[in-house]
C-alpha cells in the first residue's frame, strides 16, 4: 500500500511489472535519493508498460477463469454470512466477527482490475465433519454463494454452461460456480451429488486431506490404492451429469484410477508441477502425461508451499524445531513459545515469487501441452501468497512474466480461460452423450463390501 502512496506517478492501475525484485529495488533507490520515482523507473516502465498494455488487451478480450477460491468459508468463519461484510469495498483491511484482523484476497473492484472473469468458489468444509452433517453444512456453504451472488447482481451471476460463462462475462459481471472440495461432502450419496449439481455444484474434487470410504488422498495413508468400485460409479455418475472430475488433493494412484475410469476431461482445480517441489499436493510427470491424453487441465495453485521447495524445506524445518522445543521445554510453554520466536527471527519464511509461479506454469506446459493448463490461485484458502500475487487483483502481473517469457496471445488467452473453457464444453457433450443412453446411478457404497467378499470368494477379477 504504501508505496503505492509514495511512487504514485509510477504506479497506475496497470503498471503491475511482474519483476517484484527489480520493483522494490528500483522503490528503495527512490525512497533513498528521494527523488522523483518517475525518473528512476522511466526506462524499465516503458518495456513494462508495453507488456502490460497487451495483457490488459488479452485479458478484456478472455478474462481469467479461476478453479479454485476459499471466499465462502471465510465469509463463514470469520463474518457469520454474507450479510456482515461489503464485497464492494476494499476487503484487505477487515474485522472479523470476534475482533481479529482479516485480510482478504478477494473483492469485487480488486477482481475488476484483476480481469476475473469467471470463479469457481469452493464451498468447502472441514474433512472432520462426516455423515449427514456434512451435507447440511455443504449446503450452507452453497447457500453463502448463491447469497452473494444474488446480494451483487451487477458484478455477479451463476453459471451453469461453458456457454454462461462467456455471456456472463460479455454483459460486464463475473460468472460463478460452485466446486465441492471433498468427496466426503455427498455423504456416499448420489442422489445427494444430483442434488449439489442441481444447485449449480459443476466440479467435485474427490477427496480433500483425507481419505474417503472410495477414494485416497494425496496427505493420507492409501488404504484404496485408487478407486473403489463405488468410487468409480462416482465418477460416472459425474460423468453422466456433466460434473468435471477435480483430481487436487487426491493420492497418484486415485489420479490414475479416475483418468481411468473418465470419459470426460478432469481437472486438477488447483494444483501445481511435482518436479518443481516435491510436495503430495502437486501432479507428477506421469499423470500430466496421462492428462494430456485426457485433455484435462492443471489449474496452476499460487500457494507458496506447493511452488517453491524451499518454502516447503522451511515449513519441515519449522515443524522439526516446534518439535524439539516442545520436548526440550515440556510442561513450560512460555519457554517453548520464546525459543520457536527465537527461532523463526533466526530463520525466516522464504518468499515465493512470481517468477516461480511461471515456472511451475512452464512445467505443466512442457509436459501436458498448453492446451491442458489453467490458473487455480486458491485465493483466501492460503495464509500467504508469492509476493506480487496477493490477491485477486493481481492475475495480470503473472500474465505479464510469460508474456515476457514469450508466451503468444493465443497462448496466454488459453490459459487464463480457453482452456477450462474448452474442457466444460467436451465435458457437457459427454454429458448429453450419456443422459441419451442411460439413467441415473442407483449404485450404493454396499457395492464396495459385495466386491470385497466377491474377490474374497474368487468369484471377481482383480
Ligand atoms: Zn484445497
Amino acid at each position: 500500500m504504501a508505496h503505492h502512496a509514495i511512487c504514485g506517478a509510477a504506479s497506475s492501475s496497470h503498471d503491475i511489472t511482474g519483476d517484484a525484485m527489480t520493483k522494490h529495488l528500483r522503490l528503495l533507490a527512490c525512497l533513498l535519493a528521494t527523488l522523483p520515482c518517475v525518473a528512476l523507473a522511466a526506462p524499465q516502465s516503458a518495456k513494462d508498460k508495453a507488456l502490460s498494455t497487451r495483457v490488459d488487451r488479452v485479458l478484456t478480450e478472455t478474462p481469467v477463469i479461476d478453479g479454485h477460491n476459499d471466499l465462502p468459508w471465510e465469509i463463514r468463519s470469520q463474518f457469520g454470512n454474507v450479510g456482515n461484510l461489503d464485497l464492494a469495498a476494499d476487503t484487505s483491511n477487515l474485522r472479523s466477527k470476534t475482533g481479529d484482523d482479516v485480510h482478504l484476497m478477494t473483492d469485487i473492484p480488486r477482481a475488476r482490475k484483476g480481469h476475473l472473469g469467471a470463479q469457481f468458489w469452493s464451498v468447502w468444509i472441514p474433512t472432520s465433519v462426516t455423515g449427514p452433517e456434512a451435507v447440511q453444512m455443504t449446503l450452507e456453504q452453497i447457500d453463502i454463494v448463491r447469497t452473494m451472488v444474488a446480494k451483487y447482481p451487477k458484478d455477479f451471476e451463476m453459471a451453469s454452461t461453458a456457454d454462461d460463462i462467456q455471456r456472463i462475462e460479455k454483459s460486464g459481471r463475473i460468472a460463478s460456480l460452485i466446486g465441492v472440495e471433498g468427496g466426503h461432502q455427498i455423504n456416499n450419496s448420489l442422489p445427494v451429488l444430483r442434488d449439489y449439481y442441481a444447485l449449480g455444484v459443476r466440479y467435485m474434487t474427490l477427496t480433500h486431506g483425507k481419505n474417503t470410504d472410495w477414494a485416497d488422498s494425496a496427505t493420507d495413508k492409501p488404504a484404496h490404492h485408487g478407486l473403489t468400485p463405488f468410487g468409480r460409479a462416482v465418477v460416472h455418475e459425474m460423468n453422466r451429469l456433466g460434473m468435471l472430475v477435480d483430481l487436487s488433493h487426491v493420492s497418484p494412484d486415485t489420479m490414475t484410477a479416475a483418468l481411468e475410469a473418465t470419459k470426460a476431461p478432469v481437472i486438477f482445480s488447483h494444483s501445481s508441477a511435482r518436479a518443481l517441489d516435491d510436495h503430495p499436493r502437486d501432479v507428477p510427470d506421469d499423470v500430466l502425461r496421462l492428462v494430456k491424453q485426457n485433455h484435462g487441465i492443471v489449474m496452476a495453485n499460487f500457494y507458496p508451499t506447493f511452488v517453491s521447495q524451499a518454502v516447503a524445506n522451511w515449513n519441515a524445518d519449522r515443524a522439526g524445531a516446534s518439535a524439539k522445543f516442545d520436548a526440550l521445554y515440556v510442561g513450560q510453554p512460555e519457554r517453548a513459545k520464546a525459543a520457536m520466536d527465537k527461532w523463526k527471527q533466526a530463520h525466516p519464511q522464504p518468499k515465493a515469487t512470481i517468477a516461480e509461479v511461471a515456472d511451475h506454469i512452464e512445467h505443466l506446459r512442457k509436459i501436458a501441452g498448453v492446451e491442458s493448463v489453467g490458473i487455480g490461485s486458491d485465493f483466501d484458502g492460503i495464509e500467504v501468497t508469492p509476493e506480487g500475487l496477493d490477491g485477486v487483483d493481481t492475475y495480470p502481473a503473472l500474465f505479464t512474466e510469460l508474456a515476457r517469457r514469450g508466451w503468444s496471445d493465443d497462448e496466454l488467452a488459453d490459459l487464463a480461460g480457453g482452456n477450462l473453457l474448452r474442457v466444460m464444453r467436451e465435458a457437457e457433450a459427454v454429458a448429453e452423450r450419456l443422459q441419451a443412453q442411460e439413467a441415473p446411478s442407483h449404485a450404493t457404497i454396499e457395492m464396495d463390501a459385495a466386491a470385497k467378499s466377491d474377490s474374497k470368494n474368487g468369484t471377481a477379477g482383480a
